[in-house]
């Protein structure tokens, strides 16, 4: 038995035999046809064209409309390669004049076509590559007359260096269990698609296809991110039970979905959906959201090479608010820089980029790009119930600032006879400045949402993403609790509204806690709603509401935290 460890990307467990994806321009074996067979092979080439094109088309629209635009957009540049008239002039002269097979002949054109892109290793080579393997693995299936490669009839477990776009666009998540792939990360496409598919999956597992054989048996774990190979039969019998008490707890979670989220003596908690996809609002609604708490727009922005435009912003914010019909979503304006690495805009190099030009300091900058978002959300605001949310403010300059540039937003669009709303407009308390000076700032904003995953981070001057200090990733210090409450309190008092959508909203402890504060809206990953509801229809708010005041007592995390587990288990004198 051996482990390979990589990224969990999309959770659940699966049991099985791999097949392994070698993908590599590697050209197929040359055939001389004779010259009586040339015209058929020419034929035979373009009937898979046609096939190749019509499949293309048929995936571009499906993908369209269940991942979203730019996704389906990847199949549009197939097809502009597919239809470009030098490859198939150059496929059909190699045929006629070489007697070549048709396979050998379209590679051999595809290979001069990417020629045009550069060196291997390049950046636009090695993209390029990945569409001209794309396609010509669609028209290769067709030539070969073997139907695409996803039909499996049994369950399998595909490794792969990557997954091109149109293999996962035709994965079918009735056979394929998992996927584990050695390269990638939270936010790379396959694990997009994953997540929308619920296929369990791993990425960045390193020498995956090579340790790798076809057929051989293993365990793949998208909770711990690991690949075990040639797993024991009780290592077997275990990850099965696994995945069945995971399915269970799905199924009840979806039960939950109609169950009314109060505490046992009545105090309504709305549970919101944390979203970076548009598509995500479906999820959301599956899981019981009763509305977008954070919509995350700077994946709109990540994994492409030019800065998305008005029209395509509009028609992503639109559609969210459009699927949560009269549900309020919350859209945070870009929050790039930091761990968020957006490749088209040049960015100076800094020495602390968690703490530099990053989110409303970088569009505050950058107005123009700012401009282009704020008209794309007013705008997308009419079809619904939104509301603005700043990331990163730290000083009430950058408040007013962004307030300017939104009424001069407000005006151009009023001359211009442009639908939209007017916003109600709020801030991330994640910075301690913004949680101490929360009195001031809810005297100029509409609403707070409190992002622990940065407040934790610059309060305990520790990076979020670095394992080395994690021991100091604390939630439950007393720092963090007093800013917690002070952030709350101001809020309540001016009368505005506050939410939390860092992770630390579905911890348990944390929920109690905070209803204890008198906070009433938490917003979380969908798959976390059920969780959530379960603890706040197992509390009582009078209880909660002590039991906070006494938290904030505790000399450390470690006491406080034990402290309101007690609470929640029923061992402590306070239930
Ligand atoms: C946060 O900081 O808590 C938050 C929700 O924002 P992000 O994780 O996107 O930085
Ligand atoms: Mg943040």
């Amino acid at each position: 038995m051996r482990t390979i460890e990589g990224i969990p990307v999309s959770p659940g467990i699966a049991v099985g035999k791999v097949t392994v994806w070698k993908n590599d321009l590697i050209l197929p074996p040359l055939r001389r046809i004779p010259a009586s067979r040339v015209e058929k092979e020419i034929e035979k080439f373009s009937g898979a064209l046609q096939r190749a094109e019509k499949k293309i088309l048929e995936t571009r629209d499906s993908v369209t409309s269940t991942v979203g635009k730019k996704y389906g957009e990847i199949f549009s540049v197939h097809l502009l390669l597919l239809k470009d008239h030098r490859l198939h002039e150059s496929t059909v002269k190699y045929i006629r004049k070489e007697r070549m097979n048709a396979k050998y002949a379209f590679h051999l054109s595809l290979q001069n076509v990417l020629n045009l892109f550069g060196r291997p290793g390049e950046e636009l080579f090695e993209e390029r590559k990945r569409d001209i393997l794309d396609v010509a693995d669609r028209v290769f299936s067709y030539l070969a007359n073997s139907g695409e490669k996803t039909s499996y009839d049994y369950e399998v477990i595909i490794a792969a260096h990557d997954l091109s776009p149109s293999q996962t666009a035709n994965l079918d998540p009735r056979r394929i269990i998992g996927i584990a792939t050695e390269i990638g990360s939270e936010t790379s496409h396959t694990a997009i698609m994953a997540k929308a598919l619920e296929i369990p999956a791993v990425v960045g597992c390193g020498e995956l296809t090579e340790l790798l054989k076809e057929e051989q048996t293993v365990v793949l774990d998208g909770f711990g991110g690991k690949v075990i190979m040639d797993p024991t039969p009780s290592v077997i019998k275990k990850s099965k039970a696994r995945q069945t008490e995971f399915l269970k707890k799905k199924k009840s979670f979806f039960l939950m979905k109609r169950v009314a989220s109060q505490t046992k003596d009545g105090v309504s908690i709305s549970l919101l959906a944390n979203i970076a996809l548009p598509e995500e609002a479906n999820t959301a609604l599956k899981y019981g959201a009763q509305g977008v708490g954070l919509y995350r727009t700077e994946y709109l922005f990540m994994n492409r090479e030019d800065v998305p435009g008005e029209e395509e912003q509009y028609h992503s914010y639109q559609k969210v608010v459009q699927a949560m019909k009269k549900k309020p979503v919350i859209i945070r304006t870009l929050d790039i820089g930091g761990d968020k690495f957006v490749s088209h805009f040049e960015k100076p190099r800094e020495l602390n980029p968690l703490m530099g030009l990053r989110a409303v300091r970088f569009c505050l900058g950058n107005p123009e790009i700012f401009r282009t978002q704020i008209r794309a959300i007013l705008r997308a605001g009419a079809a619904g119930n939104m509301k603005i949310l700043l990331p990163m403010i730290s000083t009430l300059d950058e408040v007013w600032r962004t307030k300017e540039i939104i009424s001069g937003v407000v005006k151009d669009l009023s001359k211009k006879k442009k639908s939209f709303s007017e916003l109600p407009v709020g801030i991330m308390i994640e910075v301690p400045s913004a949680a101490l000076l929360a009195e001031s700032f809810a005297k100029e904003t509409d609403f707070f949402s409190i992002g622990t995953n940065d407040l934790i981070q610059y309060t305990m001057a520790v990076d979020r993403v670095n394992e080395k200090i994690s021991y100091l990733y604390q939630p439950f210090h007393p720092a963090i609790l007093l800013l917690l409450k002070n952030t709350v309190e101001q809020a309540l008092q001016a009368g505005i509204e506050v939410s939390i959508c860092g992770e630390s909203a579905s911890i348990p402890e944390m929920v109690l806690f905070l209803v204890g504060l008198g906070l009433t809206r938490f917003s979380m990953t969908s798959s976390m709603i059920p969780e959530v509801k379960q603890i706040v229809r197992s509390i009582f708010f009078e209880k909660a509401r002590a039991a906070a005041q006494e938290a904030i007592t505790f000399p450390t995390h470690g006491t406080a935290f034990r402290f309101l587990h007690n609470v929640l288990k029923g061992k402590h004198a306070n239930t």
